[in-house]
């Protein structure tokens, strides 16, 4: 579990990020791990399927949950790799398939659940809130998603200027 190892998974989340990028998607990639293995990966594909929850996270949850759910009950460690701090959604269908660690690449300051205090929450989803470690591949992936966001000024300059903010505190 140490950030060397991190970083190899991230890169393999990394990749699908800049896949969705170069299809026109959100650049966010993400990579299921489970007892140290890689499971699989997949990228946003918001656009592409004109589905705005078809998020990297909740894709490949959905993709590999039977094998979560055997690996829950085998007692195994799941980790989810994600270049994006989760949104809710994400973060929701992380806590129901109770998966047990999430690494993330960049806080999103304006969905991101990571910072959010799960003691808020009722028991159920505080005592599956997952361990969460952040910052890994961070600036590749804040360059990779503001890059992103220029090019789109119009719909998410809003949304660019919480980023630059958050990076001036750096
Ligand atoms: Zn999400």
């Amino acid at each position: 579990m140490g950030l060397e190892e991190d970083i190899r998974f991230m890169q393999i989340a990394f990749e699908e990020a800049r896949l969705a990028y170069s299809r026109g998607d959100v650049p966010v990639g993400a990579a299921l791990r489970i007892d140290g293995r890689l499971i699989g990966m997949d990228g946003n594909t918001t656009r592409t399927l004109q589905e705005w929850s078809s998020h990297a996270e909740a894709l490949v949850i959905k993709k590999y949950a039977s094998a979560i759910q055997r690996a829950k009950k085998q007692e195994q460690y799941v980790e989810l790799y994600t270049t994006l701090d989760p949104c809710l959604q994400c973060m929701g269908a992380i806590v129901l398939n109770r998966i047990d660690r999430v690494i993330y690449g960049c806080i999103d300051p304006n969905a991101g659940m990571a910072e959010f205090d799960p003691k808020q929450l009722k028991p159920w989803y505080s005592g599956h809130w997952p361990k969460l470690t952040g910052g890994v591949m961070r600036d590749e992936s804040y360059a990779l998603l503001t890059q992103y966001m220029q090019e789109r000024e119009k719909d998410w300059g809003k949304i660019l200027k919480l980023f630059e903010e958050m990076r001036k505190k750096w």
